[in-house]
């Protein structure tokens, strides 16, 4: 479904992508893990053409269209870091902003709502209060909820449980193996490795700007360097 070819992206002369050869399959689960500052961000900033980028993304067999708004259309859609909501907007009307795809005259939008209710009903009880004042954790709710009103093909997740409480991180990894079980694919960034790797089928390591290691999640939670490194083995 997504295919990436030897991306480099660089800030001025900081080369922070390096070479970046990646695929999701249609309905796949994949994560890409690594540190602070690896370059998971600007991987999905650059999918999503918010970063100018060398070298060849394929979406459904064509190339990825250059404007933002067209990759959107192609049902591309990602979750930013940092939520990126209309605070002084309701918690709908953020909702509704997602549904832009939609004929707003066949009753698709309503459907797609009840949707996301009925995934995070917190949102129904909260869907006249303003964005700003819901919780870090209902906010990520309405990131998700924004995302999926827009019919993605392929869902990008970048770092969806930063700053969360365990008990919201389980409700938003509940959520994202929902998401998947629809047929959506996703491509969810984390430096939570343990949350990675939990409904993922595939893994990519990426570690200052290159891709150093990829396989199965079961063949990370084995991998001995993995285990040191990420998941606090001994
Ligand atoms: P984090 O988990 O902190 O978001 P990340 O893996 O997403 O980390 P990026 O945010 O993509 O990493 O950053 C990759 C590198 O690019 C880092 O060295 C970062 O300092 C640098 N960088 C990111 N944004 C810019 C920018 N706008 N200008 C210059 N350098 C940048």
């Amino acid at each position: 479904m997504l295919e990436i070819q030897n991306l480099n992206v660089y800030y001025a002369k900081a080369h922070v992508l390096r070479g970046v050869n990646l695929r999701v399959e249609s309905g796949e689960f994949v994560s890409v893990i690594g540190p602070n500052g690896a370059g998971k961000t600007t991987l999905f900033r650059a999918i999503s053409r918010l970063k100018d980028y060398s070298g060849d993304m394929f979406f459904d067999g064509s190339r990825l269209p250059q404007e933002p708004a067209q990759i959107v259309r192609l049902g591309l859609i990602q979750c930013p870091e940092g939520r990126h909501l209309f605070p002084y907007l309701s918690v709908l009307d953020n909702l509704t902003l997602g549904a832009f795809r939609h004929d707003q005259r066949d009753g698709s939008v309503k459907q797609e709502l009840e949707k996301v209710y009925t995934m995070f009903p917190i949102l129904r009880q909260r869907a006249y209060q303003m964005a700003r004042t819901l919780s870090g954790g209902e906010q990520q709710m309405v990131t998700i909820g924004r995302a999926l009103m827009s019919k993605p093909k392929l869902l990008l997740l970048d770092e969806p449980t930063i700053g969360l409480a365990p008990i919201v991180r389980k409700l938003i990894v509940d959520a994202l193996k929902q998401i998947s079980d629809s047929g959506v694919a996703i491509l969810l960034s984390e430096q939570n490795v343990p949350f990675a790797l939990e409904h993922a089928q595939r893994v990519y390591l990426l570690e200052t700007g290159s891709l150093v290691k990829t396989g199965t999640a079961e063949e990370f939670r084995r991998d001995e360097y993995v285990r040191k490194s990420y998941l606090g083995a001994a």
